[in-house]
């Protein structure tokens, strides 16, 4: 079916007002739950043909986490969709003062591959509760779960709701070329400014889910042995290919060996010693992706692992001691098992080499001195963090996700996604039962009468 003739049928759609049916939502997200719950092996095993992703790693990022929105969804999308009663004000007395929240209409979602599941459905759910139809393209780097995809959301909504398009770059711009109410983009920098670009001639809204290179700081006050297991976790979970995975390490040079001595301890508890062999640890998502990264490690120092194997898209969590600034592997965001490990003296230092990039959309710190972490929280900017831990602050559905600068315009996530996804009305409902004229010409000696008006509403 042509690209215009859906996107027609869905304005259609969207104008009899069926997609603002709350009862005809909740039915349908509870539809949507079955189906995955039912297909969850289907849904393991493309995430496995793909990139080798364990049972586990796919329900906790990409199961477990898109029940959990429906189920946060359904159960508050009434509240959610109600016009709020606002405090009103003084210069408008009497009136009633209310939020309307409503759909934007025809919302365009383009996925990337890292988590193609999570990362397609997650922003689709509060579009849809919203009360938008919805054109998905999932990514065509994951061929499995993105045709598992369309398939299940097939089997639940009518295509003039909700319809998936496959393709890559030739269509996803053909797509960016239609008048769209709403764009939803997760990916990187580069494709972002270029939806951005065809956002532009109607004014579309976006939300742009993008990248960066998250710092991790470390400080002199922590266990070693904690931080190393949280950092393995953190970073070569996915196999690294995380957005919101720690970029690079910033460790108080007091600590670094140690901390080192722990990390390679982890990583060798955790994956073994031939990681390859693990069950656990996922490939890189194809050739193109495993040569930019072993590219990474040409200038620099590998203290640990670095091995890779093409035919398998595998590369070994690697670790990079001291490497330079200007070394490929700081030069952009790594995304995947690669390491670095800076070390710093001074806040002087963390400052000259985090000042260096943009906007991170992930930041860290690893520290017991309240005062040390707030002031870092202070002084950067960043999308969102965690302190004595990396990535968990994803999983809080009642914290907004999503980057600022170079690293992302918008975020969602529950509610928040809820309001991403429709325009907010004000409405004041004016009593008739008094009708204060101080506002109507003639003016003549109202000026000061209206100074204390100010004065008294404050
Ligand atoms: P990508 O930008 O290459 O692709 C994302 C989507 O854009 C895909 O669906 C792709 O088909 C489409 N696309 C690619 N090139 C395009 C073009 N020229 N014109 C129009 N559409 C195009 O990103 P990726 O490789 O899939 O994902 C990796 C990037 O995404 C990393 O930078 C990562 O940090 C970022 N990311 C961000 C988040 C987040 O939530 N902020 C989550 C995951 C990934």
């Amino acid at each position: 079916m042509n690209l215009k003739l859906i996107l027609e049928s869905q304005k259609k759609y969207f104008k009899t007002q069926a997609t603002r049916d709350i009862g005809m939502l909740k039915k349908l997200l509870a539809n949507l739950r079955i189906e995955i719950i039912s297909r969850e092996d289907e849904i393991y095993e493309a995430l496995f043909k793909d990139f080798k992703k364990s049972k586990f790693e796919t329900y906790f990022g990409e199961i477990g986490i898109v029940i959990s929105e429906i189920d946060a969804t359904i159960k508050n999308i009434s509240s959610w969709s109600k016009p709020k009663k606002v405090r009103a004000s003084g210069l408008n007395f009497p009136s009633s003062d209310y939020i309307y929240s409503e759909p934007y209409g025809s919302v365009l979602i383009i996925a990337p591959w890292n988590y193609p599941f999570q990362l397609a459905i997650a922003p689709m759910i509060t579009a849809i509760a919203a009360g938008n139809t919805v054109v998905l393209k999932p990514s065509e780097n994951t061929a499995n779960t993105s045709k598992l995809l369309e398939n299940i959301i097939c089997s639940i909504f009518k295509p003039e709701h909700v319809r998936v398009i496959q393709g890559g770059v030739p269509e996803t711009t053909l797509m960016l070329k239609e008048r769209w109410d709403y764009i939803f983009f997760t990916g990187s920098v580069s494709v972002g400014k270029i939806v951005a670009k065809a956002a532009a001639p109607h004014l579309t809204p976006v939300t742009l889910e993008l990248g960066g290179k998250n710092p991790c700081i470390i400080d002199d006050t922590i266990s070693t042995e904690l931080t190393a297991k949280r950092l393995v976790w953190g970073k070569f979970v996915n196999a690294g290919q995380t957005c919101i995975a720690p970029d690079y390490l910033l460790v108080h040079s007091s600590i670094k060996k140690q901390l080192i001595s722990d990390l390679k301890k982890e990583i060798i508890r955790a994956y073994g010693e031939n990681p390859q062999k693990s069950p656990d640890y996922p490939r890189i998502i194809n050739t193109k992706n495993l040569t930019r990264l072993t590219n990474m490690l040409e200038d620099s120092k590998v203290i640990f692992g670095g091995k890779s194997d093409a035919s398998d898209c595998f590369l070994e969590p690697t670790l990079i001691e001291d490497p330079y600034l200007d070394s490929k592997v700081m030069k952009e965001e790594i995304f995947g098992p690669i390491l670095p490990i800076l070390s710093y003296e001074s806040e002087a230092d963390i400052n000259a080499i985090i000042s260096n990039y943009e906007k991170p959309l992930g930041f860290y710190v690893f520290s017991s001195n309240k005062t040390f972490y707030r002031k870092m929280i202070e002084t950067y900017s960043f999308g969102g963090g965690t302190i004595n831990d990396t990535m968990i602050h994803f999983g809080n559905t009642n914290l907004p996700f999503g980057g600022v600068g170079e690293s992302g315009v918008g975020a969602y996530h529950g509610k928040l996604g809820f309001d991403t996804f429709s325009h907010k009305k004000g409405i004041v409902v004016k009593g008739n039962w008094l009708d204060i004229s101080l506002r109507y010409a003639p003016y003549t000696n109202k000026l000061e009468k209206l100074k204390k008006l100010f004065r008294i509403i404050g």
